[in-house]
């Protein structure tokens, strides 16, 4: 399979993500949380004006589940997915608007604040991982894809049958070092605390469920 490379300022973001010493980590959670929603607020929107689409309001949520033993993070909606163009454009290039604070130069010199400031959108979750894996289908393909990246080396994308609309995003949580303690982010108590944090405005259940196994 071909490995595709990411836009060279995709590319330091990842860069500076991946070497981040910023302390909130957990803040790719929100980042996260918030892609889902906009994802599902499009479906709602596609929703009001195609009466094609039903828009049922149970059907519609994020859900969050850790597994401990192959300490993955999953992130699940069943908001509109992306296609592959969408894949290609969304996940290998900075387009989008929280992130373009990072195409000032000056700016990148210092990350932390940065990452403070701004929304740093779906790349910050490289902070906390070693691997993410994108499952997807769009309401507008019938064909289900897979994203796959570990960081600089590029990512890679293939055809994958996912039955329903929508993304789940798998998160392969980093081995604890001397300076975090990563397996925060597979605890039960401290991802309802981060969520609770950060989903004042997340206009959808947000639903939790953690294993040991
Ligand atoms: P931003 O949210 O500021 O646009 P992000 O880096 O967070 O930047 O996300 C980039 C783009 O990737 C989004 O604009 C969206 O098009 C796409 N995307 C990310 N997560 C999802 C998701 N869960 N469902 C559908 N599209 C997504
Ligand atoms: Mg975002």
């Amino acid at each position: 399979m071909e490995t595709k490379q990411f836009q060279a300022e995709s590319k330091r973001l990842l860069e500076m993500m991946i070497n981040s010493i910023y302390s909130q980590k957990e803040i790719f959670l929100r980042e996260l949380i918030s892609n889902a929603s906009d994802a599902i607020d499009k479906i709602y929107y596609k929703a009001l004006t195609d009466d094609q689409i039903s828009f049922n309001q149970e059907d519609y949520f994020v859900k969050i589940s850790a597994n401990k033993a192959d300490r993955t993070l999953h992130v699940v909606d069943t908001g509109i997915g992306m296609t592959k163009e969408e894949l290609e454009s969304n996940l290998g290039t900075i387009a989008k608007s929280g992130s373009l604070a990072f195409k000032n130069e000056n700016e990148m010199k210092d990350g932390q604040e940065i990452i403070g400031q701004f929304g740093v959108g779906f790349y910050s979750s490289f902070m906390v991982a070693d691997k993410v894996v994108v499952y997807t289908k769009s309401l507008n393909d019938e064909q289900g894809y897979k994203w796959e990246s570990t960081g600089v080396e590029g990512y890679t994308i293939e055809p994958y049958d996912k039955e329903d609309v929508g993304t789940e995003i798998i998160i392969y949580i980093k081995e604890n070092d001397e300076d975090v303690n990563y397996d925060d982010f597979l605890d039960e108590h401290q991802l309802k605390t981060i969520v609770k944090k950060y989903s004042d405005f997340i206009r959808y259940p947000i639903k939790m469920d953690v294993t040991e196994q």
